[in-house]
């Protein structure tokens, strides 16, 4: 079997006066980039790359670099063609675009291995231990108005959190870092105050911290019940993450934006996280996923994926989160304690729930586990040519 052709696409929908804000930027349009790999007896492979970065550097990767190289060529084990690609742009890439573009590479040809062997992804990478897995809904990000006037906003965002309480999730994240701590603080507690004791509560900063503030804000969430505080410095500042970490109780996730077994030995090694986030279309796909899981459970690590992007990203996070084992073992598993959970993006995405023909929905707080061959998913084309352009 050959691989006959590798098409990539930018999707693209703007969001008009539904654009929200992290502590860093403004999101004025939803977008992804994904590749379609079809073999030459028929069988068709989707991947995704890359996150909330500009799509077309990722997209010129895949078609100017991976695709000439893989066309024509027999189809190989998905691991064997990314030892390959690695070694072949090792002195130029290690992280960011490279590693993107080899992710959505990597995720389209497992999804062509599963089709070929009749088996889900999760059976190929070990096996699944749960065929659903509890989500946590990342909402609760900032509006732009609440910059002029965050009290005025207070009122909506308590009816957002408990919006999400309403729809049967039983942990939220929210965002803080764009505002004063005194500010962010009160956002906090409105939302604890609208949610109640009872639901789980996470903080993103979204590496907004300096670590003398990211101590004094751990300080201040410890009041609420927080129990994970997300990329509280940037991530090159490993000495930083593990300052903080050793200053609170409170659990430190971070790893959204480290690529490879490589990036996250570093984060391992400096004890830096207690909770590691690779994303499955950034850090470098099923391939490199493996080897991640591996080194965390080692350092006593436990692993919840970031997740992003469209309904491939989704699926691909999904299946990965089926073959993690708990962490550590107990006789009653608990979600977050030591079952995986999934992070379920609650913004206006069109991408993620109009891209498979079939959208991968909330069922009593959990997502189910797709059960067919490969990704096990269908891509609605329609959906790809409304949004998409071929790059
Ligand atoms: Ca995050």
């Amino acid at each position: 079997m050959k691989i006959k052709s590798i098409q990539t696409y930018i999707l693209r929908t703007p969001l008009g006066n539904e654009r929200f804000y992290s502590s860093q930027c403004s999101f004025p349009e939803r977008n992804s980039f994904i590749v379609k790999v079809e073999t030459d007896d028929g069988l068709v492979g989707w991947g995704e790359g890359g996150q909330y970065g500009p799509p077309e550097p990722v997209a010129a990767v895949v078609k100017h670099v991976l695709a000439p190289k893989l066309i024509n060529q027999e189809l190989q084990n998905p691991m064997k063609i990314w030892e390959q690609h690695y070694a072949d742009t090792r002195d130029f890439g290690q992280k960011g675009t490279y590693i993107e573009a080899l992710s959505a590479i990597d995720i389209a040809l497992w999804d062509i291995y599963g089709q070929m062997l009749h088996q889900p992804v999760h059976n190929l990478i070990g096996g699944p231990f749960r065929k659903s897995i509890t989500a946590y809904a990342t909402g609760c990000y900032y509006r732009g108005e609440d910059v002029l006037n965050y009290k005025a906003s207070l009122p909506k965002l308590a009816e957002e959190a408990r919006s999400y309480v309403d729809a049967g999730f039983q942990i939220l994240k929210m965002k803080v870092g764009l505002l004063s701590i005194e500010e962010d603080i009160e956002r906090v507690r409105t939302i604890r105050e609208a949610i109640g004791p009872d639901t789980c509560l996470l903080v993103d900063c979204n590496h907004a911290y300096n670590v003398f503030t990211a101590v004094k804000m751990a300080k201040e969430l410890e009041k609420f019940n927080v129990r994970w505080l997300e990329e509280p410095v940037v991530p090159e500042d490993r000495a930083g993450y593990r300052e903080v970490r050793s200053s609170t109780s409170i659990a430190i996730a971070g790893g959204e934006c480290e690529f490879t077994r490589f990036g996250f030995r570093d984060l391992f090694v400096g004890g830096c996280v207690d909770i590691a986030q690779p994303d499955i279309c950034v850090s470098g796909g099923f391939s490199e996923w493996m080897k991640i899981q591996a080194l965390a459970s080692s350092f006593g690590v436990t692993v919840i994926p970031h997740v992003w992007g469209s309904g491939i990203a989704l699926a691909a996070a999904l299946h990965v989160l089926a073959s993690i084992p708990p962490s550590p073992h107990t006789a009653h598993p608990v979600p977050l304690q030591n079952e995986p959970i999934v992070e379920y993006d609650r913004n206006p995405n069109p991408l993620r729930d109009e891209l498979l023909t079939t959208p991968i929905t909330l069922q009593k707080g959990k997502l189910p586990v797709p059960h067919n061959p490969g990704l096990g998913i269908e891509v609605n084309l329609d959906a790809v040519s409304k949004y998409s352009s071929e790059f």
